[in-house]
């Protein structure tokens, strides 16, 4: 196997997926070796960026993932079996058996003397109680305990925070944790199933603005609250993470709360185009409001997000709108044949 040395060399694992992708393209632009696994066949991963090494392993496999640390001095863990409410609702199995993932790559990461590693948690470990009203209480690190997390997804988040938190403790690796808060951007799903709300929402208004027809279906009333981070702005922060000193786990959000409501609303000015709402209220749902408190990442890091939801929304748009087009342009040439 090629040994990569000299510089020095990440593993992004689940690098094949949206916010690995966007992140293995940024540790390139620092100079940095970067070797990219993922489960799933290259051809299906959301980007691979020029000169990363791109490695189709089952990290939920030791074998795999001891394959995948070698030569490596810091492991970002983004691996996951994972998508929106719809599928962490319907999958909880699958959600919780990502532990193997998580555990695995820590045993062989510990053993090849990895120096850092990285965990990619979620606002899914908060405990759901404290989530009950639209207009929540931005949710600080604390509230994750006692516990009662978003059931199987967020379970298994905790519990992994914390085989990094006791694997530091007992074997002295350096690990890190962020909890990201509904991440969105270009580059990631939006019609296969693991889809999240802002990349759906755009799907369906650029689909309405394509067709003509102006009806779209909103899962519950509408009226539930979250806050969205633009993956740009959620690499810039992974990175802050793992280079600083913070071992606890910490928020990675946007403070910016906004109803599906407000968000359709916004998506709809950059579509040019006013929609008709069906509410579905048997629809899957979440908690019914979700924001992060970021003074601890203030604190730690002195930074905060700079991308606004609307000018994230844009790109989103923009990008899922032109897929959209190119599909339904190359659905036509074939009709046409
Ligand atoms: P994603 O589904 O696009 O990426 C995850 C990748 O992991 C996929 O490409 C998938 O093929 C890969 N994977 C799954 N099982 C694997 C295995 N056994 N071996 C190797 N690769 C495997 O999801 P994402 O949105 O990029 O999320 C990245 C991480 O961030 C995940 O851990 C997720 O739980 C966490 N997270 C994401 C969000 C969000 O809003 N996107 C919010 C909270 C937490």
């Amino acid at each position: 196997m090629q040994v990569i040395s000299g510089r020095h060399t990440v593993l992004v694992a689940g690098g094949g997926g949206f916010i690995g992708g966007h992140l293995a393209r940024a540790l390139t632009e620092r100079g940095w070796s970067v070797r990219v696994a993922d489960i799933k066949p290259l051809d299906d991963w959301y980007q691979i960026p020029e000169g990363v090494e791109a490695r189709r392993l089952d990290l939920s496999r030791i074998d795999d993932c001891r394959e995948a640390v070698h030569g490596v001095d810091t492991v970002y863990n983004l691996a996951a079996d994972m998508g929106g409410i719809a599928f962490i609702k319907s999958h909880k199995a699958d959600c919780m058996l990502s532990v193997l993932i998580n555990t695995h790559l820590l045993l062989a990461a510990r053993d090849a003397g990895v120096q850092r590693y990285f965990f990619a948690s979620s606002a899914c470990v908060y405990n759901v109680d404290r989530q009950i009203e639209s207009d929540v209480t931005p949710l600080k690190e604390a509230d994750a305990y006692p516990a009662m997390a978003e059931d199987g997804y967020g379970w298994e988040k905790l519990f992994s925070e914390r085989m990094c938190r006791h694997f530091m403790e007992d074997f002295g690796l350096e690990t890190r944790v962020a909890r990201f808060h509904n991440i969105y951007g270009v580059n990631g799903s939006y019609d296969d199933g693991r889809e999240k709300a802002p990349a759906a929402l755009c799907r369906k208004i650029a689909e309405a603005a394509l067709t003509g027809n102006h009806e779209i279906e909103i899962w519950g009333d509408g009226e539930q609250t979250r806050s969205f981070m633009y993956v740009d702005d959620c690499v810039k922060a992974i990175q802050m993470v793992v280079d600083g000193p913070n071992a606890l786990p910490v928020n990675v959000g946007s403070i910016e709360r906004v109803s599906i409501n407000e968000m359709v609303t916004m998506i709809e000015r950059i579509a040019g185009i006013t929609v008709r709402r069906r509410y579905r209220l048997d629809g899957p749902l979440g908690v019914r409001g979700r924001n992060s408190d970021n003074t601890m990442f203030k604190e730690l890091y002195g930074w905060e997000p700079t991308i606004g939801l609307s000018d994230g929304l844009e790109q989103t748009y923009r990008w899922i709108f032109d897929q959209l087009a190119a599909r339904q342009v190359s659905e036509t040439h074939l009709y046409a044949m």
